[in-house]
């Protein structure tokens, strides 16, 4: 790898300098008087990013995936019910996480590149009368097949359904790329990672957590020392933390959120969509499909390919890697093989979009693939000709 060219992974994602900057510090002292005047207006800034006034912003020096086990060890006991639908890679990694944690998961299997269907979730609520379902879980955006689900559709069939369920989303890889809405959409437990939408290095967990979630925990029998909501909330409260905090990715963090806020969130909403859109249309021109199944589904942050019958997505990643230094994601789980992702989320913009665009192409024509050199870039060009990066033009 060279270093110059942009990643096409679903994350980590491309580190713009401003944030390389903001976290090259020397080490400052966390037990320092002014930490807390630096950490603490930064958790409240993050609540912008998951819209929420009533939840709090929680963040641990890990990954996304023990954000996924602070949510369920602090809020849930051992032979709870959780119910869950899987459709790819990452919902499948967090029913495992819940089940080696004791829990009772009930799985609504789903065809990999559908989403989360709400009325089957809507039905099992239903038809749980006791109220012995403790958690309802979704991922939001399952990187492994590009699929976004529609968290409101799960929220309202939770509530057609008088069910008191807490409701847990994976928002790792849509969080800051596509809209998400913790209050409105009545949200307890929301899982965010630093290597995303905030285009970080990898590090943090970030969990947006309401009042309903930090009630649970005082019953939640789950073992948890780590990553224990109380301890955090108690040290946080008083400026500081339970443990030595990633000072360094503090500091990016702060400095990504001012980048979000800057441009707008809904201006950052529109850029992905705009990004991901000419992606699309790049498909579309080589005369391949998503895995995703449906224009609704379409995620704005990751598009998984399938490969033409006959060839093998993994020597064409390896192809990209080997030849043209560039990396793109691999098919995961049972897209292994068939499928490639071309991850557009972060810092990334419609140029560098064109880039991957053509090279993924370079790389196909390489190994035979029956596509036209140039005519996925020449779709994204006319379609980025058309559109620009702000909000307004989203309907354009
Ligand atoms: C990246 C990702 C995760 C977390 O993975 P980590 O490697 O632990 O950060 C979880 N869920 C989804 C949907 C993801 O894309």
């Amino acid at each position: 790898m060279n270093g110059q060219n942009p990643v096409f992974i679903p994350g980590p994602t491309n580190i713009p300098d401003r944030l390389r900057s903001a976290m090259n510090i020397a080490t400052t002292d966390h037990r320092a008087p002014d930490f807390a005047t630096t950490f603490m207006p930064l958790l409240e800034g993050l609540k912008d990013v998951f819209k929420t006034q009533s939840g709090q912003v929680i963040t641990f020096p890990s990954t996304g995936t023990g954000g996924w086990e602070a949510a369920i060890t602090n809020t849930l006991s051992p032979g709870d019910k959780v119910l869950v639908a899987r459709f790819g890679m990452f919902s499948h990694r967090w029913i495992d996480l819940c089940q080696r944690h004791n829990l009772d998961v009930e799985i609504i299997e789903c065809e990999w590149g559908t989403g989360a269907p709400a009325e089957l979730y809507g039905e099992r609520l239903a038809a749980d009368t006791g109220h012995e379902i403790k958690a309802v879980l979704v991922t939001h955006n399952e990187t492994a097949t590009g699929v976004l689900s529609d968290v409101a559709a799960l929220r309202k069939a939770m509530d057609a359904a008088g069910h008191p369920a807490l409701f847990y989303v994976d928002c790792v890889s849509s969080l800051a790329s596509m809209d998400f809405r913790m209050d409105e959409w009545g949200v307890d437990l929301a899982v965010s990672g630093s290597q995303k939408g905030f285009m970080l290095t990898a590090g943090m967990a970030i969990v947006g957590v309401s009042q309903k979630a930090l009630a649970a925990t005082e019953n939640a029998k789950c073992p948890r020392t780590f990553f224990d909501f109380r301890d955090m909330l108690a040290a946080n409260a008083k400026g500081g933390f339970p443990y030595t905090p990633p000072i360094q990715l503090i500091s990016g963090l702060r400095e990504s959120l001012a980048m979000l806020l800057e441009e707008g969130l809904d201006n950052v909403f529109a850029r992905h969509f705009r990004i991901a859109e000419g992606v699309r249309k790049a498909v579309d021109a080589w005369g391949m499909s998503l895995c995703a199944k449906t224009p609704d589904l379409y995620s704005d942050s990751v598009s998984a390919i399938y490969v033409p019958e006959g060839f093998n997505s993994d020597d064409l990643t390896n192809h990209a890697y080997d030849v043209y230094d560039v990396s793109f994601g691999v098919g995961l789980g049972k897209m292994a093989g068939k499928a490639f992702r071309i991850g557009h989320l972060g810092s990334i913009s419609p140029v560098m979009a064109l880039s991957g665009i053509a090279t993924i192409e370079m790389a196909m024509k390489d190994l035979d693939y029956p596509i036209e050199l140039g005519s996925g870039v020449a779709a994204a060009q006319e379609y980025y000709r058309r559109t620009t990066n702000r909000a307004l033009s989203k309907a354009a």
